[in-house]
């Protein structure tokens, strides 16, 4: 079994159904894996009276994250790529930022959500990641490439709702205190707006647990065209979702537009995206469109760009730019899949 797939709770009923050993054990492995990234147990001191134990646990357990197989940099931001035990490949994005390197993973191989402006999308979905797979993008991130991560945002490949279960199960281990122990706040699924996902992860509760919804239009012909999931989750439906997701009252949503020239850039786009963002406690974040293959349209000027944000901010909504980075290694937004 890959040791990447449990919590330290799961990890502690594995020793104690199989070995009849327990909490002490089971820490002193996690605590070590995940600090040190070494999966050597019988030097550990908690294992010196127990060192059958630790060889049974040796040829039970392994460690697999996954090889990394190529890097691809623009100035600090690294896009590497993760071949997996079958031979897929899949794309993380290392975006350092102050003091809080964030880490952008997949979760799934491809994705069959087939937004338009995304080179994932075109592919389609190959298939679910394990917990292990996801897991294994962060710990390569801190012990193949040498860095602290402190940031995990679910903007990878793939639609992370539509592969609930393990990336739920992957948040818990990134959380674990005795691992990598990234605070939920400091963790965010983003979604193309699967509103089962939305009511499924408020039920969780998981209290700080961000979420982001890739929104990119506030009307729905535009939206169907742009994401084909509004024709099953209409804007509507996911606005309901949202007005009943349990937030508390300092959190907010995450909302991510790409602005696209001439499409969804007007200044009327802007006052319906904040009549329809309206109650909902959201900060925007406003990306350039991307070059991506087959998708003919191109990003507004930067002055364009200034104004939709201007108008959004009139309307008191919280506006953040987001100018595109590591476009120059296909690392940008909506461009993984072009490397793999
Ligand atoms: S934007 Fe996200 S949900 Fe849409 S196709 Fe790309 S990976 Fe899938």
């Amino acid at each position: 079994m890959n040791i990447l797939e449990f919590t330290l709770k799961e990890l502690t009923g594995f020793f104690r159904t199989n070995f009849g050993k327990g909490l002490f054990h089971a820490s002193a492995l996690y605590r070590q894996i995940y600090k040190t990234g070494n999966p050597e147990i019988l030097s550990l001191p908690e294992f010196a009276a127990s060192q059958a134990f630790a060889k049974k646990l040796e040829n039970r357990l392994i460690l697999a994250p996954g090889q990394v197989t190529d890097t691809f940099r623009e100035k600090d931001l690294v896009k590497f790529i993760t071949r997996l035990s079958d031979g897929l490949k899949i794309e993380s994005v290392l975006i350092p930022m102050t003091g809080r390197n964030t880490l952008c993973v997949s979760s799934q191989a491809g994705c069959r959500m087939g937004c338009r402006f995304c080179e994932t999308g075109r592919a389609g979905l190959k298939r679910n990641l394990s917990i292990s797979e996801i897991i294994g993008q962060v710990f390569n991130a801190r012990f193949v490439l040498g860095e602290n991560i402190k940031n995990i945002v679910f903007m990878g490949m793939g639609e992370p709702f539509d592969n609930f279960d393990n990336v739920i199960s992957a948040v818990r281990i990134m959380n674990e205190q005795k691992g990598f122990d990234i605070a939920l706040r400091h963790i965010t699924v983003s979604t193309s707006g699967l509103v089962g996902g939305i009511e499924a992860l408020g039920r969780l509760n998981m209290k700080g647990l961000r979420l982001a919804v890739s929104i990119n239009a506030a009307e729905d012909k535009t939206r169907s065209f742009l994401m084909p999931v509004n024709h099953a989750h209409s804007l509507q439906a996911l606005k309901t979702a949202l007005k009943n997701f349990p937030l508390t009252r300092r959190e907010c949503f995450l909302f991510e537009y790409i602005l696209i020239k001439g499409l969804n850039d007007s200044a009327s786009d802007a006052i319906k995206l904040a009549e329809y963002i309206h109650p909902l406690p959201v900060r925007l974040n406003l990306i350039p469109l991307n070059p991506v293959t087959g998708f003919n349209y191109e990003s507004p000027c930067d002055d364009d760009m200034q104004r939709f944000a201007e108008i959004l901010a009139g309307q008191g909504i919280f506006v953040i730019k987001r100018w595109s980075k590591g476009r120059s290694v296909a690392a940008g937004c909506g461009q993984l899949g072009l490397a793999s």
